[in-house]
């Protein structure tokens, strides 16, 4: 029992560095300034997971979950 809560323990500590380096990298691709392809506006930004919206024109478009 003690063994298998520590091997466990091993491996949320990797996967928890592992995510964390990925999550650093989606969120500086989220945190990125967007040109609105249909009008050129800064307000295009994502919406939903998958959807990304352009404030000014309400031009929407299903993207990538954290890119376009
Ligand atoms: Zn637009």
């Amino acid at each position: 029992m003690k063994a298998k809560s520590e091997s466990l323990k091993g491996l949320g500590a990797k996967y928890g560095a592992t995510l964390r380096r990925r999550y650093t990298k989606i969120y500086l691709m989220l945190k990125k300034r967007r040109n609105c392809p249909m009008c050129g506006s800064m307000r295009f930004k994502r919406e939903a997971i998958g959807i990304w919206k352009c404030d000014k024109c309400n031009y929407k478009v299903a993207g990538g979950a954290y890119d376009l």
